[in-house]
């Protein structure tokens, strides 16, 4: 699926004897935890003391090994290392981010899902290709600001967590928010109720909602826990802190469960299977965990503003289960689905279905 021969690497493996590996932070402890339950050795990779210290505390959720190391980028020279214990990387946004989406692509290990995805999601430009061409309905882009007649959200390119992003309702207001240097794309600012949906797609499994290759699962839904826009109001109404030059941020914070209207659900799916569909025809498809971020408006109408192309951290309050996966295994977390679709595919032979 990249350019790397991850084939040949495979074909050294001992598959009945796979280690899962990924780096200590975002949602690995839920990984590490789903790995153990599914009877894998675990290694996590960690930079510092302190990181070690504190993913030694949670006893269930512990990597069975550390790989210390001073920053990340050593993980580009341990792969030999790695492929000795039949590694098999997990990865997650922290992991993408702090190794840098180039270094990430030439990463010389089996790595879960398609690496392919990156491109598609990493430029909003080329995402909402995607995301339009398979049916879905995204935020109106404003092209010009001077065309601000409501409501929007500006967002730097690369920002990650919603870091440094505002609102403005003019084009004043934005003149005097935007930083020109960085390059941005305006939105329209969606007024409704923000669900973010954690799916899996398996290509090699047909026990699920069926799709024309492999089957599509809903596991659970979040909302994130952004401040300070989520606690704003506590202080007073956005215009009138606006006014006295504070304004509100979407720095993400934590993770909410959240239960959907059931009559949502057969949308919620069909948007899964139009996003997986697309994601055959253009890059060979978006395999595992992936998420869409969506506002629902008032006449209850999903838009999507972005999608997350593996494990996301709104999975975490559901290591024991969410009121979704509950109905397909008791106690089925994201971390032990990704584990089990390793197992099937390593005892099926069909690895290199699911890794890149
Ligand atoms: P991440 O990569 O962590 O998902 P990001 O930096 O790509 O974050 P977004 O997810 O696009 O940022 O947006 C951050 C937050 O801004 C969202 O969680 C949501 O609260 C808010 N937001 C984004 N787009 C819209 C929109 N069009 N309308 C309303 N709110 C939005």
């Amino acid at each position: 699926m990249t350019d790397l021969n991850i084939d040949d690497i495979l074909a050294e493996y001992d598959t009945s004897n796979i280690t899962i590996a990924t780096v200590c932070s975002h949602s690995s402890l839920q990984l590490f935890h789903g790995a153990k339950q599914e009877g894998f050795k675990t290694l996590g990779i960690a930079v510092g003391e302190e990181r070690r210290r504190f993913y030694d505390a949670f006893p269930k959720a512990k990597p069975d090994e550390f790989l210390m190391v001073d920053n990340y980028q050593d993980i580009l020279d341990l792969t030999s290392e790695l492929q000795e214990k039949n590694a098999v990387i997990i990865p997650h946004g922290s992991f993408v981010e702090y190794l840098g989406a180039d270094k990430f692509l030439s990463l010389n290990l089996p790595t879960f899902g398609n690496r392919n995805v990156l491109r598609w999601e990493s430029d909003r430009n080329i995402e909402r290709k995607w995301l339009e061409s398979a049916g879905l309905t995204m935020p109106r882009e404003v092209k010009n600001p001077k065309n601000i007649e409501s409501p929007v959200i500006v967002k730097y390119h690369g920002a990650k967590g919603g870091r440094g992003f505002f609102i403005a309702k003019t084009y004043e207001e934005f003149q005097k928010r935007i930083q020109p240097k960085k390059p941005y794309t305006i939105q329209e600012f969606v007024m409704g109720t923000r669900y973010y949906l954690h799916y899996f797609y398996s290509p090699i499994q047909n026990n699920a909602y069926k799709l024309n290759k492999g089957s599509l699962q809903m596991l659970s839904i979040d909302r994130r826990d952004e401040t300070t826009i989520d606690e704003v109001q506590r202080l007073g109404s956005i215009a009138e802190l606006e006014e006295i030059g504070i304004h509100p941020t979407f720095v993400v914070t934590g993770n909410i469960p959240i239960v959907l209207r059931e009559s949502l659900l057969p949308k919620v799916f069909k948007m899964g299977e139009q996003v997986v569909e697309r994601s055959l025809d253009l890059f060979g498809g978006i395999i595992g965990s992936f998420c869409l971020e969506t506002v629902v408006t008032e006449n209850l109408e999903f838009k999507v503003f972005e999608i997350s192309a593996r494990i996301v951290a709104g999975t975490n309050p559901y290591v024991n289960g969410s009121p979704y996966s509950d109905l397909i295994e008791p106690g089925l977390s994201t971390g032990k689905r990704i584990a089990q679709e390793i197992k099937y595919a390593a005892k099926t032979d069909q690895l290199n279905e699911i890794l890149s």
